[in-house]
């Protein structure tokens, strides 16, 4: 194992490194520090997150810039503001013993007029966000012209949030650049375009295999109905009495009412998502940096860049369609030498996207029962006299109060007395959980879906291709209904969703594949809410004329037969 000094850095940083407590370089700062200390050859870092990075390139940059010109030579591009402030961050403690040196953090939601006084004062390492930068350098508040080197960082993230033309635009705008280092997690086509245009012969260096997910993370999942999605998700948390995570989903509406729902739950949560101010973004991020708030819950978007220490889960309320998605996700745990856990709550519909991620992440995901009330109410109670037998009371003047309490309870077994706290703390488990249902989504015996008198579903056409499509039911399953309204009658499909939901007073959760026809529409919609939704829309009317509903598949004059293929029609 190399260490700091024989691979050149400078003695002040080494001071600085070793304070830190960095005893041997990682295995990213061992292969990419030597290249960027020549500072003339490009370099393409493949790492995630959590391997050392910022120090791989903030070491050489510290090391190789020239202290004394009072301009801009490095520049850090980087996805987001949080991103940003910790880079420079770490690149403060490092510099600690080097005078002269000075590193600002541009990025937006902030002042520019601030930012722009201190680039005025003579920086000469900028980290920034694409759009500040560019809006910097059009003001011509910014010199690049003298910028020898340019570090993209997370580069697939910034791809991945369409900052792909601000990058070129920055690559072109510094003429005097001498050599780009990039550092992505993931290596989709779009950077190797960017690096083949913009670098010469670049050296590229991969830690781990690129695409695939951290091993200090442990990949679970649990099926449910797309229904039973928010119950899943406060079992999982009150199955995790520690737990200290992120909670993902697809939209910031999602994200807002679901933060809202547990809040009056009692949870302690809240939601980043991209409608807050920045001020309220700082105060939810700073409350969870300090651990004063258990629970973020966030899309992907705002929660880019993220980089806080020591979370246990991270929870996909929804699967993201990207493989990459799920990757940053879940690299937001099993960081720095921890062990974290990634669960995705899978509606059986989301399966052959969750086999696709697990293929190509080539990690082994774990199937897991969604735990039933009691397998709730155990873990709750451990944690609780886990918690009590660790209880310090070396330092309170307990002694004083022992011979009171023992009298008190001296008639009171130790058994009681364990009873009486366990109900103090518990109660209110027990009572939620007393009659919990199963939410798992079980898989149909062979024997049970040979035997079902039901017309062949649609995608049985898929069966063969692993059991990504298997059918499941959790005494549930897809019912398809069929309405007699269309796209005639003047809907579109989200006008059309809009009203069979306020009709129905039912949640869009519970619904499927919508397939709307000129005159009539079929409606695929979780087992148990189907008769709710045939009683609020058949026999009403619409525009003076009888609105007809029922179950397509009950071989009714509308069943499923008459339905076209996906594809047809
Ligand atoms: P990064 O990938 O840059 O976000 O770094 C992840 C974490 O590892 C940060 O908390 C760093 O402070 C820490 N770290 C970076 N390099 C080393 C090292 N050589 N030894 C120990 N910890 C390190």
């Amino acid at each position: 194992m190399t260490t700091f000094e024989a691979l050149g850095i400078d003695a002040r940083l080494i001071q600085a490194t070793d304070e830190l407590g960095y005893v041997n370089p990682t295995a990213i700062q061992e292969q990419a520090i030597p290249v960027l200390l020549s500072g003339t050859k490009d370099f393409i870092g493949l790492a995630q997150t959590g391997t050392g990075k910022t120090a791989a390139f903030g070491l050489p940059l510290l090391h190789i810039i020239d202290a004394a010109a009072k301009y801009p030579q490095a520049l850090v591009v980087c996805p987001t503001r949080e991103l940003c402030l910790q880079i420079v961050k770490e690149i403060e403690l490092f510099k600690k013993y080097m005078s002269g040196v000075s590193v600002v953090a541009v990025y937006g939601g902030a002042s520019i007029g601030l930012q722009i006084r201190d680039l005025k004062r003579g920086v000469q390492i900028v980290v920034a966000t694409p759009g500040r930068l560019i809006d910097l350098i059009e003001r011509k508040a910014i010199n690049l012209e003298q910028i020898k080197y340019v570090v993209l960082d997370e580069a697939d993230e910034m791809l991945n949030m369409g900052f792909q033309d601000d990058i070129e635009f920055i690559l072109k705008n510094t003429p005097a650049r001498e050599s780009t280092w990039l550092f992505s997690a993931t290596m989709p086509p779009e950077i190797r375009k960017v690096s083949k245009k913009y670098m010469k012969d670049p050296k590229e260096v991969t830690v781990g295999k690129v695409n695939t997910t951290n091993k200090s993370i442990d990949h679970q999942y649990y099926v449910t109905t797309a229904q039973h999605r928010y119950e899943t998700l406060k079992r999982i948390i009150d199955f995790n009495p520690g737990i200290y995570g992120i909670i993902f989903t697809r939209t910031k509406i999602d994200a807002q009412e679901i933060s809202e729902r547990l809040t009056r739950e009692g949870y302690d949560i809240d939601a980043l998502h991209g409608d807050l101010t920045q001020q309220q973004r700082d105060r939810v991020m700073g409350q969870f940096r300090d651990k004063s708030l258990q629970l973020l819950i966030a899309t992907d978007v705002a929660a880019r860049g993220i980089d806080v220490v020591g979370i246990t889960h991270v929870i996909n309320y929804e699967l993201p369609d990207d493989v990459e998605i799920y990757t940053h996700r879940s690299g937001r745990t099993g960081r720095a030498g921890n062990q974290g856990i990634c669960i995705s709550i899978v509606h059986a519909k989301e399966m052959y996207k969750f086999k696709q991620i697990e293929r190509i992440n080539n990690s082994q995901f774990h199937k897991l029962d969604i735990p039933s009330g009691k397998d709730v109410c155990r873990k709750q109670f451990f944690h609780f006299m886990d918690k009590l037998l660790s209880a310090d009371i070396s330092h309170g003047d307990y002694e004083t109060y022992v011979p009171m309490l023992a009298e008190k309870f001296a008639d009171v077994s130790k058994e009681d007395v364990l009873k009486r706290v366990a109900a103090m703390e518990f109660d209110r488990f027990l009572k939620y959980y007393e009659n919990a249902e199963d939410l798992n989504l079980r898989e149909r015996s062979k024997m049970d879906r040979n035997d079902r008198s039901e017309p062949r579903r649609r995608d049985d056409r898929n069966e063969g291709r692993g059991d990504s499509r298997k059918e499941y039911t959790r005494g549930g399953g897809y019912s398809r209904l069929f309405v007699n309204l269309g796209t005639k009658d003047g809907f579109f499909k989200a006008s059309f969703l809009q009203f069979i939901l306020d009709m129905s007073d039912l949640k869009k959760e519970v619904l499927g594949k919508i397939d709307m026809k000129d005159m009539n529409s079929w409606i695929e919609i979780d087992r148990g809410a189907a008769q709710q939704m045939i009683r609020s829309l058949d026999g009403k009317s619409y525009k003076g004329r009888r609105i007809r509903m029922n179950d397509a598949d009950s071989g009714g004059p509308a069943g499923f037969s008459k339905k076209p293929r996906r594809g047809e029609g």
